[in-house]
C-alpha cells in the first residue's frame, strides 16, 4: 500500500522515560508504515535540555508558531532528586510551562470513553472536557513567609506613578502572604477559546468561579465571560442548540455529578488542575486522557495528560515488560496528524487518523487491554497485554480497516 503523504510537517516533540519508550514503538508500528510522515524534531529528554541549556525547549515552542501544529511526549519536570539522578546544572523549567508562555491559550483535556470501561460515576456515559485556563492564578504568583508581626498591604502603581494602597492584614507574629493576578486580554482570549471549543464539539459550555466570596477577581472573570459570550457567541450557540451557564464552582461539582457528561467545563487554571485529576480518575485511566493546547493564534500541541510513568520506566529497565496504556499517547499523535489534514485539506490523513483511533477502540472493546483499565472493564473478560502487545493488536486491527476501507472517515 503506498504510504499517505503530509504536504506540511508537524512539530515532534520527544521527551522522556516509558513515555519515550512508547513514543518509539508507537512511530515504528503503527504510524511511519502508513504515513510518509513529515515532522520537525526537538528532542526535550531531560539529559538534552540539560545539554542545550533548555534553548531546545525554547526552539520546540518557536517551531509549533511556525508550523501550527505541534505533538508533545511526555517530559520529566525537574525537582531536587531529579537533579541528581541527571546531573542538572539547574532545575529546568517545566517544559509545558515554557511552551505554554510561549503559545498562551487554553488546555482542553478530554477523556477517551469505551463502552466496557465503566467510570466510576455510573451517569457519566459522554465524556466531559475540562478547559483549563494557562495563565495566572498561583501559577504566576508572589508568595512569602512573613517572619514577624507587621502590617501587609497591596500596592499599584500606575504608569504615571499614582498609587493605591490596600491593607491586606495586621499581623500579630508569622504567618504567610501570596499575591496572585490575571490580565483582561488573558481572560478574553480563555473566553473566546473555550466558547469556540464548545461549538466545535457541538456540547454545553458551563463555566465556574467563586464570584461571591471574590468579588474583584473571580468577578472579573465571570464579567468577561458573559460579556464575550453576549457580544459573539449567543446566536450560535442558539442555533447549535447549546448552552453556556456560569455556575457557582461548589454548585458545578454537585451538578456535575449528577449529570450525564457531554460538556465542556471551563476551569480557571488551579481549579483546571485539581478537577481534571478528578475527572480523568472517574473515567478511568491517565492512560486515556488527552490533553491539547489551543493558543489565541490558532496553534495547536497534543499531549497525553499523564507523565513520564516513571515507575514502570523503572520496570522496564530491568527488563520486564510492561503494561503501560499507550491509548493517550495514540490520540496525541491522531489528534496532530488530524488537525495537519485538516489545515492542509489533505482527506487521507485524516482518514488514517480517525482509522488508528478506530482501532486501539476496538482492541480495548475487544477485551485486550493494558493492566490499568483491565480492572474498571465490565461484561467482558480481560486480557491483558504489555505495552507491545497491545501496540502489536491496534497493528493489526489498522491493517485490516485500512484493507477493508471500513475505518469511519474512509471510503
Ligand atoms: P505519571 O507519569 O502520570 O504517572 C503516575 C501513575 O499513574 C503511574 O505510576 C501509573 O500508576 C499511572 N499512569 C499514568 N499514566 C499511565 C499509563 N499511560 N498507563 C498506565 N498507568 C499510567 O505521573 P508521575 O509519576 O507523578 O510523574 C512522572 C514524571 O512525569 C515526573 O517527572 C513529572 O514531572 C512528569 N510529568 C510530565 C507531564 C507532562 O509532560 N505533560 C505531566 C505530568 C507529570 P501505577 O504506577 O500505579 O501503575
Ligand atoms: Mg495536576
Amino acid at each position: 500500500m503506498a504510504k499517505i503523504p503530509m504536504l506540511k510537517p508537524i512539530v515532534e516533540i520527544d521527551g522522556d522515560e516509558m513515555t519515550r519508550i512508547l513514543w518509539r514503538w508507537i512511530k515504528e508500528t503503527l504510524i511511519c508504515p502508513f504515513v510518509d510522515l513529515k515532522t520537525e524534531y526537538y528532542d526535550l529528554s531531560l539529559p538534552h535540555r540539560e545539554e542545550t541549556g533548555d534553548q531546545v525547549t525554547i526552539d520546540a515552542g518557536k517551531g509549533i508558531l511556525r508550523h501550527q501544529v505541534g505533538v508533545k511526549c511526555g517530559t520529566i519536570t525537574p525537582n531536587t532528586p531529579r537533579m541528581e539522578e541527571y546531573h542538572l546544572t539547574q532545575l529546568w523549567k517545566s517544559p509545558n510551562a515554557t511552551i505554554r508562555a510561549l503559545l498562551g491559550g487554553t488546555v482542553f483535556r478530554e477523556p477517551i470513553l469505551v463502552p466496557c470501561i465503566k467510570p466510576v460515576i455510573p451517569t457519566w456515559v459522554k465524556p466531559i472536557t475540562i478547559a483549563r485556563h494557562a495563565y495566572g492564578d498561583i501559577y504566576e504568583g508572589v508568595e512569602y513567609r512573613v517572619p514577624t508581626a507587621g502590617t501587609a498591604a497591596l500596592v499599584f502603581t500606575d504608569t504615571r506613578g499614582k498609587t493605591r494602597q490596600e491593607k491586606i492584614c495586621d499581623f500579630e507574629g508569622p504567618g504567610v502572604l501570596q499575591s496572585i493576578h490575571n490580565k483582561d486580554s488573558s481572560i478574553c482570549a480563555f473566553a473566546h477559546a473555550c466558547f469556540r471549543y464548545a461549538l466545535d464539539k457541538q456540547q454545553d459550555l458551563w463555566f465556574a468561579a467563586k464570584d461571591t466570596i471574590s468579588k474583584q477577581y473571580d468577578q472579573t472573570f465571570k464579567g468577561i465571560f458573559q460579556q464575550t459570550f453576549e457580544s459573539t457567541y449567543q446566536d450560535s450557540f442558539r442555533a447549535s442548540g447549546i448552552t453556556y451557564r456560569y455556575t457557582l464552582i461548589d454548585d458545578a461539582i454537585a451538578r456535575a455529578v449528577r449529570s450525564a457528561g457531554g460538556f465542556v467545563w471551563a476551569c480557571k487554571n488551579y481549579d483546571g488542575d485539581v478537577l481534571s485529576d478528578m475527572v480523568s480518575g472517574v473515567f478511568g485511566s491517565l492512560g486515556m486522557m488527552t490533553s491539547v493546547l489551543v493558543s489565541p493564534a490558532g496553534n495547536y500541541e497534543y499531549e497525553a495528560a499523564h507523565g513520564t510513568v516513571t515507575r514502570h520506566y523503572y520496570r522496564h529497565l530491568q527488563g520486564e515488560e510492561t503494561s503501560t496504556n499507550p491509548t493517550a499517547t495514540i490520540f496525541a499523535w491522531t489528534g496532530a496528524l488530524r488537525k495537519r489534514g485538516d489545515l492542509d485539506r489533505t482527506e487521507p490523513l485524516i482518514a488514517f487518523a480517525h482509522a488508528l483511533e478506530q482501532a486501539s477502540l476496538e482492541v480495548i472493546a475487544s477485551g485486550r487491554m493494558t493492566q490499568d483499565l483491565a480492572g474498571l472493564c465490565t461484561g467482558i473478560r480481560p486480557v491483558i497485554l504489555s505495552s507491545r502487545g497491545f501496540i502489536q493488536a491496534i497493528r493489526l486491527q489498522l491493517e485490516r480497516l485500512l484493507e477493508g476501507g471500513s475505518a469511519g472517515g474512509i471510503g
